[in-house]
């Protein structure tokens, strides 16, 4: 393999945020994008964060179509390194998409509120990001704030999170205060000032916390930051890089995104720390991402602005080889040669004309709707990742049809709508219904707007009193059928025939797991 191919590849570094709405996710993103320059960009997140509590109106989410397709994927250059940021959609855009993005990093990094420590999106961000063990790297936030003490927020986090802590750097105070961190790992002191730096401030170097200067800077909060230090090296556990690599251990940071600090030291680590590309499983055999030949899966899928057209954008995450523009591919599910000419690299802000992307960068493929998630594309041999799965549904609604003479199409809409990722049915084996499944509740009036707009089905939903849904396998076939005859009234078939159990509560879900032992219920299927 030659040379270039392999510097490119050692520059990467793909990641996506997880946290739960209003921690700072977008505030930090913006800082993260102008220490690489990319200002433009950061203005983009600002807009999009503008018209977050869009209505639920279709056309206005079309209108912001043109902003999410930008920040979908952001690309930024710093210290040597090609950094892939991947928006995972928070607030009302929350959807299986935000999950799913999470398939196509190579870590990701968690904002927490230190005021409000571990909350329920991130526990279920953390669920994904557990399935493959992606190492994951914390950024404690809003220190210039009263929250929870230090040593709390890590408690909380190995508590509900079940990953151990490991502190490299150290809050001195907060809220009023709050006086800066002291860096565990270099021994240095960086001093807050609230506003943001924007160049980088040198941390004061003390190796020895005994050290007078400690007073001169701190004042009565140096005996403090001594008791802290000192406790922590007997209690908190030291920071093991392959333990970080393997996903069982988060090393920690604290800081504040809006006043920028703490945020430059964190990024420092991450481009030493945080693994380029990584290997990825297929059907067949495990990718290497240094093998020479092409290969890659779509994870996203997004509707362009004209619906009419059904003109559709799959963003691909490039697992080996490299890309070049008009290249011709294989995708997997369908068997034919694809010739990528219209595809779309992003690229960082400085580099106009890039016409090769490498394992870690994402391409987007402009298509009419041939493309669905999961899709492998390959080079030469037949390839078919695994691991991009469809997440159960959190909530649940009835299909009703405004005019029953087009139960055709809307059965076509669905299907296609289901393939692209942007909504999930089932149908009960009883009965003609359409349930639809979603993890982010706008997701059922996009699909109502797209239904009427790209396949003129006039249709709405009303409630229906599901609480889960699992997939459902056994190996024993009697099982399998006395599980049927039993559960007939709870069972369904997703789009693509997959027998489903849909739970009327939480409770009832359980209490059939217990019942039924040789069933196995799975909350991910795999769509490959
Ligand atoms: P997101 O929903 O996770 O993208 O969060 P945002 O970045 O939009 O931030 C949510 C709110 O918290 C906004 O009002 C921010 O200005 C505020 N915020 C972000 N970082 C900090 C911080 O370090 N300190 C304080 N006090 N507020 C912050």
């Amino acid at each position: 393999m030659d040379r270039h191919f392999l510097t490119e590849l050692k520059k990467r570094r793909t990641f996506g945020i997880i946290s739960h709405p209003d921690a700072g996710k977008t505030t930090l993103t913006e800082k993260l994008l102008m220490f690489g320059g990319a200002i433009q960009m950061a203005g983009a997140v600002k807009a999009k964060r503008a018209g977050r509590y869009a209505t639920s109106d279709w056309m206005a989410i079309e209108k912001e179509r043109g902003i999410s397709v930008t920040t979908s994927v952001m690309k930024f250059n710093y210290s040597d390194c090609e950094i892939n940021l991947l928006d995972t959609p928070g607030h009302q855009d929350f959807s299986e998409d935000t999950y799913r993005v999470l398939t196509a990093v190579d870590s990701a990094l968690m904002v927490i509120d230190s005021a409000k420590g571990v909350e329920p999106q991130t526990e279920k961000l953390m669920e994904v990001c557990r399935m493959r063990n992606t190492p994951i790297m914390t950024f404690i936030n809003k220190l210039d704030r009263d929250g929870m003490t230090p040593l709390d927020i890590l408690g909380d986090i190995e508590d509900k999170l079940q990953i151990e802590c490991a502190p490299l750097s150290w809050p001195i105070g907060m809220g009023k205060r709050f006086r800066g961190v002291y860096n565990l790992h270099q021994r240095q002191l960086h001093l807050f000032q609230p506003g943001g730096q924007t160049r980088h401030q040198e941390g004061i170097v003390i190796t020895d916390l005994a050290d007078p200067r400690l007073e001169e800077l701190l004042g009565s909060q140096a005996e403090e930051l001594r008791e802290d230090v000192e406790l922590l090296e007997g209690a908190a556990n030291p920071f093991e890089l392959d333990q970080y690599l393997k996903g069982s251990q988060t090393p920690v940071f604290f800081g504040s995104a809006i006043n920028n600090f703490g945020v430059r030291e964190m990024l420092d680590a991450f481009v030493e720390m945080a693994p380029g590309p990584m290997a990825r499983p297929t059907t067949t055999r495990v990718v290497a991402p240094e093998e020479a030949q092409f290969s890659g899966f779509a994870f996203k899928i997004q509707a362009n602005m004209d619906p009419a057209h059904r003109d559709r954008i799959a963003f691909v995450r490039i697992c080996s080889g490299k890309f070049t523009r008009g290249m011709k591919v294989y995708q997997t599910r369908i068997g034919k040669q694809v010739t990528l000419a219209n595809a779309t690299i992003f690229m960082a802000q400085d580099r106009s004309h890039v016409d090769e992307a490498y394992p870690g960068d994402i391409i987007g493929i402009h298509n009419h709707g041939t493309i669905s998630i999961g899709d492998t594309f390959y080079e030469k041999e037949p390839l078919s990742f695994t691991g991009i799965p469809n997440f159960a549904p959190d909530h649940f609604r009835r299909v009703r049809l405004k005019n029953p003479l087009k139960a055709k199409q809307l059965l076509k809409g669905l299907t296609q709508l289901a393939e692209e990722g942007a909504v999930q049915f089932f149908r009960p084996l009883s009965g003609n219904d359409y349930i639809l499944g979603a993890v982010g509740i706008l997701q059922f009036d996009v699909t109502m707007a797209r239904l009427k707009a790209e396949y003129g089905v006039d249709a709405d939903y009303e409630p229906v009193s599901f609480a889960a849904a699992r997939w459902v396998t056994c190996e024993d076939k009697k099982q399998l059928a006395l599980f049927e005859k039993e559960k007939q009234a709870s069972l369904a078939n997703d789009s693509q025939g997959n027998l489903t159990y849909l739970a009327p509560s939480l409770w009832r879900l359980e209490n059939a797991m217990e019942e039924w032992p040789m069933i196995g219920f799975h909350k991910t299927r795999d769509l490959a």
